[in-house]
């Protein structure tokens, strides 16, 4: 069983200690991990790991039961024993970039809802750009004009962004229909890490955000697309803060 150690709260933290559980020359498991396993429709983290005599680079990092693997992409060295000590380098930048974009995702999610009563189907976050399917939509160019604007007003507010966990019962009460997705997390999970963006937005989710609508930047939405006949597909990028 790895720990998931950026949950509730630390998803700003990139560097860290921990120990091997298990190795072999395509995968690194550790007692506990700072780095994001893909899902959710995050990208995984990619970064370093290092030991005494050895290092291996991190280019993709998955769920496997309770076990995260962090896939090894290079390796120096030998493959480090079970119990050896190692530090974590997950690639800060990366990190930051898929923290905005996930972040920015949910303040869509949210203006779509409440102006269009559409619920987020899935979502696709990426560093560069990111997509989420609504249902049911139809959206025309104005209205998409009209989620950048409200966006964007919503970034520049700066609300806070809180991450913690809470009873599964608790969360099923606040959370308003459209923006759960609970159907999509297992009944053994409780509590649930959710995301409250002040006074704005609030849900279940346990990717990586960060701390205040400030840090985003600023959202350029790209297109849209039709996915069949109640489904409408929203692309969007990221400009800098
Ligand atoms: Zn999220």
């Amino acid at each position: 069983m790895t720990e998931l150690l950026y949950l509730p709260d630390a998803d700003d933290v990139t560097e860290f200690t921990a120990t091997v559980t298990d190795a072999t020359d395509e995968y690194v498991v550790l007692d506990g991990t700072y780095f994001y396993p893909e899902g959710g429709g995050q990208p995984a983290d990619i970064g370093v790991i290092e030991w005494d005599g050895g290092r291996a680079e991190i280019d993709n990092v998955r769920k496997d039961h309770g076990e995260v693997r962090h896939e090894i992409g290079r390796l120096e060295g030998d493959v480090p024993a079970a119990d050896t000590p190692v530090e974590g380098r997950i690639d800060a930048e990366r990190r930051r970039a898929l923290a905005r974009m996930h972040t920015a995702q949910h303040v869509v999610s949210r203006v779509v809802l409440d102006e269009f009563g559409a619920s987020t189907a899935g979502n696709q976050i990426h560093t560069d750009r990111s997509r989420i399917d609504f249902e049911p939509a139809d959206f025309d160019d104005d209205d998409l004009e009209r989620i950048q604007r409200l966006t964007n007003e919503a970034l520049a507010n700066d609300y806070s962004v809180r991450k913690e966990n809470r009873a599964r019962e608790d969360v099923e009460r606040e959370v308003d229909e459209g923006r759960s997705l609970l159907h999509l997390i297992s009944d053994s999970v409780d509590p649930l890490r959710v995301v409250e963006i002040d006074g704005f937005d609030m849900c279940p989710c346990g990717g990586t955000h960060v701390d205040s609508l400030g840090a985003v930047g600023h959202v350029d939405t790209l297109g849209r697309i039709s996915k069949g006949k109640d489904t409408e597909r929203v692309e969007f990028t990221l400009h800098e803060p």
